[in-house]
């Protein structure tokens, strides 16, 4: 994306953000009949997204599949006691870099008439009656909306205490190995097959071809695990999983490392008049899986479909309140019953087939489907939780039924 220093200072939407949020978003408006509408897309700094990659299943098709580097039709879950490898039927689980995403949504862009693309960092939002006054590295903005979607240092709500906060901390590899070891077809989403710790931890394995993989730790827990111990459990899971040693037989060539929170704290999406939070502000990360891939292109079309019949951004849906409440119980499982997530998921994923689970966990299947996907879980320590909650004054809140969110215009 050219960067340029802006003529004009006044915008129809301006995207405080330009990672995965704001491109999806502006890569929307793009291809509708709002692509002439005045755009400003402000960033620091435009290389986290193209360190990035993401990956992300999906049914059918989706905004970047032109661009997505792999793709597998099998899922494997291994566990202690077993293991189960399921074709995924109608889904696709795919790889896409971020630098792909980037180049086409620039691509895309140059086309439009009147888009601005600018570094800087936005240290000053402010709502005037003109609209969203907007400070970059010193000089004025006005946006007519605003998507925010730098991140937030909480997440707008004050009593912190009454919710669940883990961190996910993860760190992968791209390695090469000097034999042949993956199975290209069959990428591994959960390997529980070394040692657990104390927190609920897994490898994921994106196999590119027989010698060439992604080997990924992931660990959800109170504390940001350190660079060193993720470290120490991806030589372990290589050498033991797959007879690998560092500089004998695998080279390192990438490592991608984060840390994000994971919580059943809603997020205000309305910060501002005319301001939306977007992304990961805006809550799109699934706190019980840690992907906000699907959920951010969802979102995105969702928020132009209310520009489109509503001329504002606000009329969206909300989170449901069924599914925050199942993301909220499990992460009381993760922090308080780690030892327990093993055979949770070793139970989803051996007795339910792929297609229903990912459309679960897409928080696409139905009342009556998620009730019989819920029965094959062991159900002692959810309603154990359940019990425990219910105790707690206040059981809407300790349900944390959510609210829908979709709201008229007010401006
Ligand atoms: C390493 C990593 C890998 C991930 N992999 C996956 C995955 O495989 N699948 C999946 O579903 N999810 C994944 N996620 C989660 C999620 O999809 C990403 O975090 C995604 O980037 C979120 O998009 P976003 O726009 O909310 O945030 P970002 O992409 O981080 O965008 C926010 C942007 O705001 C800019 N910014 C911040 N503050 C300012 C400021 N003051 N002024 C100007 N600009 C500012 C930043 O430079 C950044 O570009 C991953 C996350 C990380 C960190």
């Amino acid at each position: 994306m050219i960067t340029q220093r802006s003529s004009i200072d006044t915008y129809d939407f301006v995207f405080a953000g330009g990672g995965l949020a704001g491109l999806s978003l502006a890569w929307q408006i793009a291809q509708s009949p709002l692509r002439n509408r005045s755009m400003l897309i402000v960033d620091h700094d435009s290389s986290p997204i193209q360190n990035s990659t993401f990956s992300y299943w999906s049914e059918g098709s989706n905004p970047f599949l032109q661009a997505v580097s792999y793709t597998w039709d099998q899922l494997s879950v291994f566990t202690k006691d077993g293991s189960s490898r399921s074709n995924l039927g109608s889904y696709r689980y795919h790889t896409i870099r971020g630098a792909d995403i980037y180049r086409l949504v620039s691509q895309e862009l140059s086309a439009c008439p009147r888009v601005t693309s600018l570094r800087g960092h936005i240290s000053e939002m402010s709502e005037t009656v003109e609209g969203v006054r907007i400070l970059v590295d010193g000089r004025e903005y006005t946006g007519k909306w605003v998507f925010d979607s730098r991140p937030r240092s909480n997440t707008g709500q004050s009593q912190t205490e009454k919710y669940l906060r883990l961190k996910m901390s993860f760190q992968g590899w791209d390695i090469e190995t000097d034999q042949d070891v993956f199975n290209p077809r069959n990428a591994i989403l959960m390997d529980f097959r070394t040692y657990q710790g104390s927190d609920m931890c897994f490898f994921y394995v994106l196999p590119y071809d027989e010698r060439h993989a992604l080997v990924e730790y992931t660990i959800f827990a109170q504390k940001p695990l350190s660079h060193s111990d993720s470290e120490a459990a991806l030589y372990c899971y290589l050498e033991s999983v797959f007879g690998l040693s560092a500089g004998q037989n695998f080279q390192l060539n990438h490592r991608e490392a984060g840390c994000l929170l994971v919580t059943d704290q809603p997020f205000e999406r309305r910060t501002g008049f005319r301001t939306l939070a977007i992304g990961l502000s805006g809550g799109r990360l699934k706190p019980s899986t840690g992907y906000a891939f699907t959920r951010i292109q969802r979102d995105s079309r969702a928020i132009l479909r209310s520009l489109l019949q509503h001329n504002h951004p606000f009329h969206i849906p909300g989170d449901s309140p069924l599914y925050t409440l199942l993301d909220s119980l499990m992460l009381e499982v993760m922090r308080d019953y780690p030892e327990n997530t093993q055979r949770i998921f070793s139970a989803l994923f051996e007795r339910n087939s792929m297609d229903n689970v990912l459309r679960f966990l897409d928080e696409d299947a139905p009342l009556s489907e998620v009730l019989r996907l819920m029965a094959t879980l062991p159900a002692g320590l959810f309603i154990k939780i359940m019990g425990q909650r219910s105790l707690k004054p206040g059981l809407s809140k300790a349900l944390n039924f959510g609210s829908s969110y979709s709201q008229g215009n007010r401006s």
